[in-house]
């Protein structure tokens, strides 16, 4: 594994947001830790003049968007064979929540669900989806992928990436549709059967590690990404549920790798 490094809060905050964009102040709480903050975000989104290649430009804390070197996603192709170690992943059973943010739809979890990668303890805060994939794999696309957003109590932040493709219906993705449809940045209660997560996750968890970016404004890099090889399945119906539901294609474009090493 590589050096990881600790975000700022602000990025930190950014990424845990439940409520978005169409409101010009969010007051959001970080909830690794107890202070809050009042951050101003600029509209984007996925189309128009908000689509992805004006993100560096909307706002100056969107920087990273246009001049990060490390911005996610990317075509995934593995450079380098290593020993990687396993995700040590516990997802108990415990209460969420669902929002529809106007950009994705996002279950946010109350903490608890812990990912263990080579001693570090990172807490799930919430997993949501991109339809299509953002990340392609040796150049292939797929029509769903969900981002597992954990982060340490010092902020430093890994995304579990697992694709879905067309086949038998997911019955987790059952339990989020079966919650739709949702009124835009209105969080609903969510339950979940014990081991829900081991059917979303594929239960072969071996991974491509590097280093990326969030794909949503404000870009901020030293992100840990573990994108798992094996995908999902999800009903043709399902994935165009999902679609449906976010309303749009929200998949940022892939980016320049600019020479990073892909471990598997
Ligand atoms: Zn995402």
């Amino acid at each position: 594994m590589r050096k990881i490094t600790t975000l700022t809060n602000i990025a930190l905050a950014s990424i845990l947001l439940t409520a978005c964009a169409e409101q010009p102040t969010v007051k959001e709480e970080a909830t690794t830790n107890t202070k809050h903050a009042t951050t101003h975000h600029k509209h984007w989104g996925y189309s128009g003049d908000v689509a992805p290649e004006h993100w560096g430009s909307l706002d100056n804390k969107f920087h990273m968007c246009s001049e990060g070197k490390e911005q996610s996603p990317i075509d995934v192709v593995a450079t380098k064979d290593v020993e990687l170690a396993p995700l040590s992943i516990n997802y108990p059973q415990g209460s969420k929540s669902i929002i529809n943010n106007g950009h994705t739809v996002q279950v946010n979890i109350k903490g608890g669900d812990t990912l263990t990668i080579n001693g570090e303890a990172y807490e799930l805060k919430q997993f949501h989806f991109h339809t299509p994939s953002e990340n392609h794999i040796n150049g292939k696309s797929f029509p769903l992928e969900a981002h597992f957003v954990h982060a340490t109590k010092d902020g430093k932040l890994a995304v579990i990436a697992v694709m879905f493709k067309e086949g038998t219906e997911n019955p987790t993705l059952n339990k989020i549709i079966k919650s739709f449809p949702l009124e835009k940045n209105k969080e609903a209660k969510l339950e979940f059967d014990k081991d829900y997560l081991d059917v979303v996750m594929p239960p072969k968890r071996d991974y491509y590690h590097f280093m990326g970016s969030l794909t949503t404004p404000p870009c901020s890099e030293q992100v840990n990404w573990f994108v798992l090889k094996q995908p999902q399945t999800a009903s043709k119906e399902q994935i165009a549920a999902m679609h449906k539901e976010i309303g749009m294609n929200n998949n940022r474009p892939v980016q320049a790798t600019n020479g990073r090493v892909i471990e598997q």
